[in-house]
C-alpha cells in the first residue's frame, strides 16, 4: 500500500519510493513516499472496495500514480524472489531504504534486477503491419512480436532473432522508439520498429499460433466488427501499433495511407 510517511507507524521494512518533485492535489512538494506491507489492510477498506491488478487499473491512474505503482510492484517482486544470497545461500536483509539486500555471512551486496525485453512493429514495403497471435491467448487476439534479450546480445540483434524465430520474417534497420517498465515480474519493454526483407510469414507454431500482415483498413474494420482484438490502452504494444497506425485505433485510418 502507498501512504505518506506521516500516515503510518514505523513498519519493519519500508521501501523508499522517492519524494514528490512538485505539489499534487494531496501531496506537498518534497513528500516522501514509502511502500509498506500491511497484513490487516482489508480492515481499513470500505465494504464495496475490491482488489484490482495494476494492468487493469493503469488506464485510470495519473502519471505519478502509475509510476509509483509500477516502481512499487517491480521492487516488491524483486524482494519476494531474491530472499537469499546467490553466493552462499544465507538469507539476506534489505538495507538502504529497500534498494539493496545484504548478506550477513559474506557481506555481499545485491541490487534490484530488470530483465530487458524487445517489442517490435515490423512493416513491409507496402507499410503493412505484422502482428502475431500467441498460442497462450484467445484466438483472434493479435499483438506485436516480443521477447527477452539474451545474455551477450544487443537489443538490435534481439529484434532480428525474435522476429525470425516467431514469424520466419527476416528484418533489417531496427530503430528504437521508446520503453515501458513492465513489472510482471521484472521486465523493461524496449520498443522498436523494423523493416521486413520479405513478406512471407511462417509462425513458429509453438509460441505463436498465427502471424499475418494488416493494412490500416484491415485493422480498423477487424476491430470495429469484433473479429480481432489487440493490446489494451496502457501497454507499449498498443502505443507502438497506434504510432504505426497514425492515431487512435477506433478512428478511421487517415486518407492516403494504405
Ligand atoms: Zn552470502
Amino acid at each position: 500500500m502507498l501512504s505518506s510517511v506521516a500516515d503510518v507507524a514505523r513498519p519493519e521494512n519500508p521501501i523508499y519510493l522517492g519524494s514528490t518533485a512538485e505539489a499534487t492535489e494531496h501531496l506537498p512538494t518534497g513528500t516522501h513516499i514509502v511502500l509498506v506491507e500491511h497484513e490487516d489492510i482489508q480492515e481499513g477498506l470500505a465494504a464495496e472496495a475490491s482488489w484490482v491488478g495494476l494492468r487493469e487499473a493503469a488506464a485510470g491512474l495519473s502519471a505519478l500514480e502509475a509510476g509509483l505503482f509500477v516502481e512499487a510492484m517491480a521492487i516488491s517482486n524483486w524482494h519476494a524472489t531474491h530472499t537469499h544470497c546467490p553466493r552462499c545461500g544465507e538469507p539476506t536483509s534489505p538495507i538502504d531504504g529497500g534498494w539493496v539486500r545484504r548478506c550477513p555471512a559474506d557481506e555481499s551486496l545485491h541490487f534490484p534486477r530488470t530483465d530487458p525485453a524487445i517489442i517490435v512493429t515490423v512493416t513491409d514495403e507496402e507499410d503493412r503491419l505484422l502482428l502475431g497471435s500467441s498460442a497462450a491467448w484467445p484466438e483472434n487476439r493479435f499483438s506485436t512480436l516480443a521477447g527477452f534479450v539474451e545474455p551477450g546480445e544487443s537489443l538490435e540483434a534481439a529484434v532480428v532473432r525474435e522476429v525470425e524465430e516467431e514469424s520466419g520474417i527476416v528484418v533489417h534497420s531496427p530503430t528504437y522508439l521508446g520503453s515501458q517498465p513492465w513489472p510482471f515480474p521484472a521486465s523493461l519493454m524496449l520498443g522498436f520498429t523494423a523493416k521486413a526483407s520479405h513478406a512471407l510469414p511462417v509462425p513458429d507454431g509453438v509460441e505463436i499460433r498465427e502471424v499475418r500482415w494488416f493494412t490500416r483498413e484491415d485493422l480498423f474494420t477487424g476491430l470495429k466488427e469484433d473479429r480481432i482484438s489487440v493490446a489494451s490502452g496502457a501497454s507499449i504494444a498498443r502505443a507502438l501499433i497506434e504510432y504505426w497506425y497514425g492515431g487512435p485505433l477506433d478512428e478511421e485510418p487517415s486518407a492516403g495511407r494504405p
